[in-house]
């Protein structure tokens, strides 16, 4: 009888940080894998407000509490990413996709993503609609002009952006 080979799924992006619609298509990919694997992009060249390891471990701190229907841990990587799906045996590629605004670039990027790698998937989920117009980068926005920051964000980078933006309330 043939072994089913197991189904692990990249979860890939900047997560500068790491916010609460994420960790919702984290729980999401959870259910549909066998193990899920968040790549944090390292790229040198982009300027982002946390180190690639420091965004690593907001998410580890981040995953200390929450309940995933499979295995889920966290990687940084650089380069392509079919290189690094490819060198996990990956299964498929997951990406959020929350307003049209993002289909354009996701439709592109999956389709350059199978070009290179035909035989990986990426599979789109969607978050619960509290998180739909949340991003990493509106976070910034906003907690650089203090403003309140509400239930977007897990605790340990509300503390960590506290930390960058001492007179956050
Ligand atoms: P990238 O620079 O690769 O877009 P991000 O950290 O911004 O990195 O996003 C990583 C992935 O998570 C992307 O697929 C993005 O669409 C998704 N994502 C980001 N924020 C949300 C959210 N609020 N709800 C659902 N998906 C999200």
């Amino acid at each position: 009888m043939a072994l089913k080979k197991k189904r692990l799924a990249i979860y890939p992006g900047t997560f500068d940080p790491v916010t609460n619609g994420h960790l919702d298509i984290l729980h999401r990919a959870s259910i549909l894998f066998d193990e899920v694997i968040i790549g944090v992009v390292e790229n040198p060249t982009k300027k982002t407000l946390f180190d690639a390891a420091h965004r690593v471990n907001l998410i580890n701190k981040s995953l200390i509490n929450c309940h995933f229907k499979c295995p889920v841990r966290v990687e940084s990587f650089e380069g392509l990413l079919v290189r690094f799906a490819k060198k996990n045996k990956a299964y498929a590629l997951v990406r959020g996709l929350r307003a049209v605004s993002d289909f354009d670039y996701e439709f592109q990027m999956a389709l350059m993503n199978r070009h290179q790698a035909p035989d990986i998937e990426t599979v789109y989920l969607m978050p619960d609609e509290k998180y739909v117009y949340l991003s990493s980068s509106m976070i910034k926005a906003v907690a650089r002009h203090k403003g309140n920051l509400g239930s977007f964000l897990p605790k340990p980078v509300i503390n960590a952006l506290f930390k960058k933006f001492p007179d956050l309330k």
